[in-house]
């Protein structure tokens, strides 16, 4: 096979060589890759523009380090996904990330720097599970029982404190965890729950709560996961937002800042490593390309980099949680209706928490004017998959009838919609990660620790893990870590 050799120049500050081979022919060697402008450390490849990846390349790039971000798809923001050209009038949907807490501050900070607006969006204000229908003022204030046994009445999310209570008073320090509370991490949450007691219905109603937030089931989810995030886990009473006209144009105005910088529709299937830096060959149309850097950045999900070639492997605890960490199933259902009928007088609401396969279903356009609107199902787990076996036809159909048993009027103003399932997407194959029955105790510190000249970011390696503001959480340490590393 005849190679070619060429020099790219990206925005004027960073000169690569590349070696370029037929993707189905032997593969370059080190040796066919110069390396980067010789003498220059202040280089750095970023693997990935998901929100991590853009949070580091443009931390470092502020820093005056000459960045290069390879990406997969022909466009940023990864998980961060906003539809617009599928529905009328203007509407739009958010198919992948969504929510902006009020305790978010990375993307507060993002937002504020690129001139974006977070707007509050609603709270729950409807139940429809087991068939039954509350209105959430009315369950609150007279304390009504979900038909869930051992639940307390006038609550929702959060029954299962009352059998982890004993646990929950163990713990004094978050930081200094008794033994008795790490070794949860060999019990799932249903083994717990029953073993502390609670009827088979309280975990059965942790599905629809955290469980669904997780995108997880319960016996796949670490039982120290749940007791030590128990504090700060999300409620009925969380204030969310979102970014007023499209959480895309956060990633957007990240590229943008980046756009020579950024290789697109270049996925990458190589790492290569030692103790001076890395080299990366990636797809580049039919033809295998290297670059060469001194260090390297990682910011792709583990599910998918479990599938790329790394020589040497990386530490055996590494590989084991590149391998192993637990990623979920998730779908998003955007229905266009002709008319907003969620917000008449007779309907149970218009955003409703329910064991249907919809799972979350609520007004999406609540910033756009009528009449036209979007219901929005938030789906996962067991009822994801079971979708995801579907035809996108047979996805909506089931998704119209399921919310024809919330609101019997839907029928009369269904006009179609979207449907985004990520375990079919191949730059991710599931949801996020979580922490799975043995991940909770080290998983996360192995995640994000750098082998060599190699660093990690991207959601699964934050604190604030399946979130946008973990992906940019991740992408700034990831940042500092680079400066710190080189001495700076
Ligand atoms: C349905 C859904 C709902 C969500 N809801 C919320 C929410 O309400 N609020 C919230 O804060 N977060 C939410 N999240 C989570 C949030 O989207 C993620 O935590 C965050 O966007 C992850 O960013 P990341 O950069 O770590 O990963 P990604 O966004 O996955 O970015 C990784 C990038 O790497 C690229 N890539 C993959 N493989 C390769 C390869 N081989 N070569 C080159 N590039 C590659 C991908 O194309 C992608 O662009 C949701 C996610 C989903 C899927």
């Amino acid at each position: 096979m005849r190679r070619r050799t060429f020099l790219a120049q990206t925005a004027g500050t960073l000169a690569t060589t590349w070696t370029a081979a037929a993707v189905a022919s032997a593969e370059p060697t080190i040796a066919d890759t110069p390396t980067l402008s010789p003498g220059s450390s202040r280089q750095v490849v970023v693997l990935g523009a998901g929100l991590a990846g853009l949070a580091a390349a443009y931390e470092l790039k502020k820093a005056g380090y000459a960045v290069t971000v390879v990406e997969a798809r022909t466009r940023p923001g990864g998980r961060v996904l906003t539809w617009r050209d599928p529905f009328a009038d203007g509407l739009y949907a958010e198919m992948g990330a969504e929510y902006v807490d009020a305790t978010d501050e990375y993307d507060h900070r993002f937002c504020r720097e690129l001139g974006l607006k977070v707007m509050t969006a609603k709270l729950y204000d409807a139940i429809f599970v087991r068939g039954q229908r509350f209105k959430m003022a009315s369950f609150k204030r007279n304390k009504e029982k979900l038909p869930y046994a051992g639940t307390e009445g006038g609550r929702l999310f959060g029954q299962e404190a009352a059998y982890i209570k004993r646990l929950l008073a163990l713990i004094t320090d978050p930081e200094r965890l008794p033994p008795e509370i790490l070794k949860l991490d060999n019990l799932s949450v249903v083994e717990l729950l029953l073993q502390e007691g609670a009827p088979e219905d309280i975990a059965a109603l942790f599905t629809y709560t955290q469980a669904t937030e997780s995108t997880a089931r319960p016996h796949e989810m670490s039982a120290l996961h749940l007791v030590r995030s128990h504090r700060r886990s999300f409620s009925e009473d969380t204030d969310e937002g979102r970014i007023l006209g499209g959480n895309d144009q956060l990633p957007k105005g990240l590229a943008r800042a980046l756009s020579g910088e950024i290789l697109y529709d270049r996925p990458a299937r190589k790492i290569v490593h030692d103790r001076d830096g890395a080299t990366v060959s990636f797809e580049e149309g039919a033809a295998l390309r290297t670059l060469r850097t001194p260090r390297l950045v990682v910011a792709i999900p583990f599910k998918v980099l479990r599938d790329i070639e790394v020589t040497p492997s990386f530490s055996p605890a590494k590989t084991k949680c590149i391998a192993t960490l637990a990623y979920g199933h998730v779908m998003k259902l955007a229905m266009q209706y002709q008319r907003r009928f969620w917000d008449e007088p007779a309907s149970l609401g218009q955003r409703v928490f329910t064991d249907t396969m919809l799972r979350r279903v609520y007004h999406f356009s609540i910033d756009q004017p009528g009449p036209r609107g979007i219901l929005m199902s938030f789906t996962s787990g067991a009822d994801a998959e079971a979708l995801g076996r579907m035809s996108e036809a047979e996805r909506l159909r089931t998704a119209l009838q399921e919310a024809t048993r919330i609101w019997p009027e839907a029928p009369r103003h269904f006009e179609g919609g979207a449907v985004k399932y990520w375990n079919e997407d191949p730059w991710i194959r599931g949801s996020y990660s979580f922490e799975g029955v043995g991940q909770a105790r080290d998983y996360l510190q192995i995640a994000a620790a750098p082998e060599g000249r190699v660093h990690f970011a991207g959601e699964h390696t934050s604190v604030h893990r399946a979130s946008m503001n973990g992906a940019l959480e991740s992408g700034v340490r990831v940042a500092a870590e680079v400066q710190k590393a080189e001495g700076a």
